[in-house]
């Protein structure tokens, strides 16, 4: 009996950014190697635990309030006033980022799997007007601007 002519997929594609999508034929497992994946910080040395020293009180990893440079630009953040009522900020510039003390942080992560890149190369996507506003806005200070700038592996 004749079979309809089906195309076969595609088990190996590259996409525009470097992408490389494999699909296994037998178990249709499909395995994505991301471009510039393997450039997130890997085997890293933990000493031995130790008590935290109160000298280091906010200062202990790149999320304390003391090293809010360390991470990309944040999204947003929780403070609690004097009173005890707690307020959520938007869209801290650099220069402001140490006028209050978060309770909370929101910040993008810095080794998401799948980047901007990859989904504006492969398929167009584009920055929302907001997001592309709140870059330029971010980037358009000095502050801003030396806080990505500065960043390791930027320059
Ligand atoms: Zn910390």
């Amino acid at each position: 009996m004749l079979q309809p002519f089906t195309r076969e997929p595609d088990y190996l594609t590259k996409l525009e950014d470097g992408t490389v999508k494999q699909l296994n034929p037998f178990s249709g497992t499909e395995v994505w190697t991301v471009a510039g994946r393997g450039n997130r910080p890997m085997g890293i040395q933990r000493p031995d635990p130790m008590p935290l020293d109160p000298a280091q009180h906010g200062r202990h990893c790149p999320f304390c309030e003391h090293r809010y440079l360390e991470t990309p630009p944040e999204k947003s953040r929780v403070v609690q006033h004097e009173d005890g009522h707690r307020e959520t900020i938007y869209r801290t510039m650099a220069e402001d980022l140490f006028a209050t003390t978060a309770e909370f942080r929101r910040v993008p992560n810095l080794f998401e799997i799948l980047s901007y890149p990859y989904w504006h190369l492969n398929y167009g996507y584009e920055l929302p007007t907001r997001v592309a506003e709140r870059k330029a806005a971010y980037l358009g200070s000095v502050a801003g601007r030396q806080h990505v700038l500065g960043w390791p592996g930027t320059s």
